[in-house]
């Protein structure tokens, strides 16, 4: 079997910048998707805070310009999702894909990424796809002129919930604290909107409704009172979840499953590295992914030489 310089999984921005320095440092390099490249960019409305473009930019767009700057440097492509990561010997790593196809490489760099997280409570899993969304830009235009709670109160949630109010017509911004941990600029922009309302020290205890979302019960945790609301859709951004479920035993990580890594991306395993929303580290965001995906690919060619 070929053995391969450098193996990268995921083609989110951090796998798809690792591919550009990877690329242009010559290295015999491979990008692993399981779907196509993009990540979770692919599912951003509008991204405002990517240096060099003062008007934004479609998330779609940003990616696939990543995607193409990655092409012309000479990456080669593959569709696969790895299922797990075993060492051979000390300089070969045998990376396990879902329908038992295997690749032979002597660094990888982990660049999975992250999936939102479940509410957990009665209801979501059944109208999933029926009213409960995880992403505002792929199902807001669903709800135009209907009425939506928002579930959460961290950046994601309040830029779906502002988002959301150019379809529907009233958002409810539901959150268990009684203030936001959203950026200043971001709060400011919700609490100016008029269509967006804030129930605060409150949590979802059931989303309900028969064949689509009806309404939703809340739990005020301060005074204990329970209301019901209705609403058409719900739309949960409580949280993130890496997905390095594969490669639990084998990396060091934190509780939560993100990866452990030095200032290099180096991993506690010899010759894997990690880069982007799979890692341990304070901004999860598209500029410290892509800074992530660089250091990473600097790392192995440094320490393959
Ligand atoms: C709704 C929303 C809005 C956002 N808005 C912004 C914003 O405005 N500005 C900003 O900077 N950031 C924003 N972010 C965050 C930003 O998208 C992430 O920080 C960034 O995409 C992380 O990049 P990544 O490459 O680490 O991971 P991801 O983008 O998650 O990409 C990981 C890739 O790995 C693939 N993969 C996963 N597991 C496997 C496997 N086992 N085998 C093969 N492939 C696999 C996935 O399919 C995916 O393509 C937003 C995120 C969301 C969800």
């Amino acid at each position: 079997m070929d053995k391969k310089q450098l193996v990268i999984i995921g083609g989110g921005p951090a796998g798809l910048a690792a591919a550009i320095y990877a690329g242009r440092s010559d290295l015999d390099g491979m990008l692993l998707e399981k779907l196509s490249p993009g990540g979770q960019v692919l599912i951003t409305d509008r991204v405002d805070n990517y240096p060099g473009f003062p008007e934004g930019i479609s998330g779609f767009d940003l990616v696939d310009k990543m995607a193409a700057h990655a092409r012309k440097f000479g990456i080669e492509e593959k569709n696969g999702e790895v299922v797990s990561i075993t060492r051979q010997d000390d300089s070969s790593l045998k990376i396990n894909l879902a329908g038992d196809e295997e690749i032979l490489t002597r660094t990888i760099i982990i660049a999975t990424g992250a999936t939102h997280r479940a509410l957990g409570v009665k209801g979501e899993e059944e109208l999933t796809g029926r009213g409960v969304s995880y992403c505002a830009t792929c199902d807001g235009p669903f709800f135009r002129d209907q009425v939506v709670a928002v579930v959460g109160g961290g950046d994601s949630a309040v830029q779906e919930a502002i988002f959301l109010t150019k379809f529907a017509k009233k958002v409810y911004v539901i959150h268990r604290r009684d203030e936001l941990r959203a950026t200043k600029i971001l709060q400011k922009k919700a609490m100016e909107n008029p269509l967006i309302e804030f129930i605060w020290d409150s949590i979802v205890e059931e989303i309900m409704g028969s064949d689509s979302v009806e309404a939703v019960r809340i739990l005020n945790k301060k005074s204990g009172a329970k209301s019901t609301l209705a609403v058409q859709g719900v739309f949960i951004f409580v949280g993130i979840q890496p997905n390095t479920k594969f490669l639990r035993g084998f990396v060091d990580m934190d509780q939560g499953g993100f990866i452990k890594t030095d200032d290099w991306m180096r991993t506690s395993e010899k010759g894997v590295y990690a880069a982007g929303d799979c890692r341990l580290k304070p901004l999860l965001q598209i500029v410290t992914a892509v800074s992530d995906g660089a250091t990473a690919a600097f790392a192995v060619e440094h320490d393959l030489s």
